[in-house]
This record gives C-alpha cells, structure tokens and sequence, in this order.
C-alpha cells in the first residue's frame, strides 16, 4: 500500500540491537507511488541486512549528504531495459538545469552520477557532470538533508515527456462568401487592368496590342499575370476546402 508507506515502519540496528523508526522522505514516497502507477518496479527503500549494517541511503542512520536521523533517502526502481538509456540522458539534463534539488546523486547502468561532480567552463558550473562507475544497473535515487518534505516530480515528468505530443493543427481555411466576393472583384480589377494594357494575363510585351515596349509595361504585364495566378491558387483553395454542394 503506497500510502503506508509514507508512514513508514520499525527497523532494528544490527550494530547497536535498537529498534528505531523510519519513515521516507517525501520525494521518495512521491516517486515509490509514481513507480506504481506507471507500473514500474520498485525494488525497495528501507534496505536488507547488508545495507542496515552499513551507512548509506537505505538506513534511517544515514551519513550521507547531511541526511537527518530516522529518515530514509533512498529508492531503488527497476526502470525498463528499453526506457533505461533515454531515462537516463533526460533525468542528467533536468538536474543540470537544476529541477529536483533534492537528488544528492543516482546510479543507473553501472554510473554513479553526483551533485558534487562538478565541471565548470567560464562562469558556468554544471553538476552531475561526469560519471564514476557504480556496481547499480538499476536506478538508484539519493535524496539530501534539508529536503525531508519537499515534492518531486521525476518519474511524473518522464511519463509526460513521453507521451506522444499533438501534431500542430493545420491552419483551416475560413473563407465565406464574402471573400468570395473580395476575390472576384479582384479578378475584376485586374481584368480591367489588363484591358488598358491591351493585352491580357500571359501575354508577353511582344504580343501587347499597340507594340509599346516600354520596361514599364513589361513590369506591369509580369506583376498582372502574378497576381492572377495568386488570385487562381487561392480561388482553388477556397473550392478544395469547401465540401461540394
Ligand atoms: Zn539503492
């Protein structure tokens, strides 16, 4: 039950025989209950014997990272063989852009990735920079002290980062009878343009009517018969979107 475990539960020190309570800090229970329901597994949070005898993140006794006693830091989940790379490149580049603070460092694919491994190039400083090896194929999460109640969002994002985003909506054409008309008188326009000219769209200055073969009257026969042909596509347009009838 994923909200039992925000409550957390009683773990006995192998070193010192005490029972002392845990309970997750929250990001931690956030992500167990995204696993879930993505259907991924979690493969646990407070440890087995062989971490209770040690120090680390799956101990309500951590020493990492300014972690507080009786606080679980850690998260191990089986993220998908297929998912896990791309996982991997995405979660790096949101640390790097400093989403989730809490993540002191992760393993995933046998690296050890950490806030501490800094690179620096200018007056940049990037965290989580290189890698070191880590025996963890699966990801492990490491959360640090101070962050004991805030929210993360890890695995919730990655769902969303995943899905399929909606092809961009192609521009409709609206043209009603009124632009309709705007093209006709257009046409209209033009037409009479043409028969000042005395030549007609198509037509080179050669075969204008009265041989004027002024540049000018070159240009405007050119821009006449653009224009028509716009006025054509667009009109075609207009009758390819309209249903018929
Ligand atoms: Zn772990």
């Amino acid at each position: 039950m994923a909200s039992q475990l925000r409550v957390g539960s009683s773990v006995v020190n192998p070193k010192t025989g005490a029972t002392v309570h845990w309970r997750p800090i929250e990001p931690v229970a956030d992500e167990y209950e995204t696993a879930y329901a993505l259907g991924w597994s979690v493969l646990g949070v407070i440890g087995n014997v062989a971490h209770l005898k040690k120090t680390g993140g799956h101990t309500p006794w951590s020493t990492e990272w300014g972690a507080k006693p009786g606080w679980v830091y850690a998260i191990d989940i089986d993220v998908p063989a297929s998912a896990a790379a791309k996982f991997e490149a995405w979660l790096l580049g949101r640390l790097r852009s400093g989403f989730y603070p809490w993540v002191a460092y992760l393993n995933i694919l046998n690296r050890h990735w950490e806030r501490s491994a800094t690179k620096t190039s200018g007056n940049k400083t990037v965290s989580f920079a290189y890698s070191v090896y880590s025996g963890d194929h699966h990801l492990h999460l490491s959360g640090r002290g101070g962050y004991e109640t805030t929210n993360s969002s890890i695995l919730r994002d990655w769902a969303d980062f995943q899905k399929p985003k909606p092809a961009p909506k192609p521009v409709e054409v609206d043209m009603d009878a009124a632009d309709k008309q705007t093209l006709a008188a257009i046409r209209s326009d033009v037409a009479d343009i043409c028969w000042a000219l005395g030549t007609r769209p198509g037509q080179t200055p050669e075969q204008v009517r009265d041989q004027q073969q002024s540049t000018a009257v070159a240009g405007l026969v050119s821009a006449v018969t653009a224009l028509n042909l716009a006025v054509a596509r667009i009109e075609a347009k207009l009758d390819a979107a309209k249903p018929a009838g």
